[in-house]
């Protein structure tokens, strides 16, 4: 590891909102070279780096339940939608050079391999980027808490949270209001108490009980996870 490193192991979970860039749905192939540039260039120093995809940017669950569809169905359709993402990305990674194995939690043999822990920490010890699809594999859940669970299950150092245009956690919305506040840290007591949408409720309970530092930042703004793996106050911190 690259002197200076401060975490050994990260889960980084990436919303399907990051592969979107500027489109209003899918991928968007800059944002996937970005992405994964970022994630190379920490494999390179030495970080073992899982990644769990979300899919928000194909389809929710929710919204599809709003539209009259059973809601486990509509979930189901939403893990495959990660399952999309993670090979986009792992083909990514690979036109990168960068050593790449997709682990899915829903059974999708012919592209993905089944999820097993002790083979996902062989890879990530080996250097490789292991990815997660399918999230959780279970319907009602989303894919932050399919992050906890691994973070917490891979022994990871720390979760990095990258969500689209979002570089922090803020008092309020700062779309909607131009005085919102950025926290530089907050306790996750806090984050869960004053409902700030930063991740949901059940991931934060899990990274709470664990004492699993997670830092929201933006991904795609060049050396912020750089930075943040050498100890620097990037984004938002939410710790005990
Ligand atoms: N999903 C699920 N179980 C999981 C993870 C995801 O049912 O463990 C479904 C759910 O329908 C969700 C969709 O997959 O709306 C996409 O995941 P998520 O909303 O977490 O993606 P993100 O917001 O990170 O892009």
């Amino acid at each position: 590891m690259d002197p200076g490193i401060k975490y050994k192991r990260v889960m980084l979970k990436l919303s399907g909102e990051a592969l979107r860039g500027q489109h209003s749905y899918g991928i968007e192939s800059d944002s996937l070279r970005s992405i994964s540039l970022r994630i190379t260039e920490a494999v390179e120093a030495g970080v073992e780096v899982a990644v769990v995809v979300g899919g928000g940017n194909i389809w929710r669950g929710v919204d599809a339940e709003n539209d009259g569809m059973d809601r486990a169905t509509a979930d189901y359709i939403g893990m495959l939608a990660t399952v999309m993402n993670s090979l986009a990305l792992q083909d990514s990674l690979e036109s990168l050079g960068t050593l790449t194995r997709t682990q899915s939690s829903i059974s999708i043999q012919a592209v993905a391999e089944p999820y097993i822990r002790r083979r996902a920490i062989r890879h990530l010890e080996k250097g490789r980027v292991v990815i997660f699809g399918g999230g959780t594999g279970s319907p009602h859940v989303t894919t932050d808490t399919a992050a906890a669970l691994k973070a917490v299950e891979l022994n990871a150092d720390l979760l990095l949270m990258s969500k689209h245009g979002v570089d922090g956690v803020y008092d309020s919305d700062p779309n909607q209001n131009k005085d919102a506040k950025k926290f530089e840290a907050i306790t996750y007591m806090d984050a869960l108490s004053k409902r700030l949408q930063v991740m949901d409720a059940t991931a934060i309970s899990l990274c709470m009980n664990n004492q699993l530092p997670i830092v929201v930042f933006d991904l795609l703004k060049e050396g912020n996870l750089m930075s943040i793996l050498k100890g620097e106050k990037i984004g938002t911190e939410i710790i005990e």
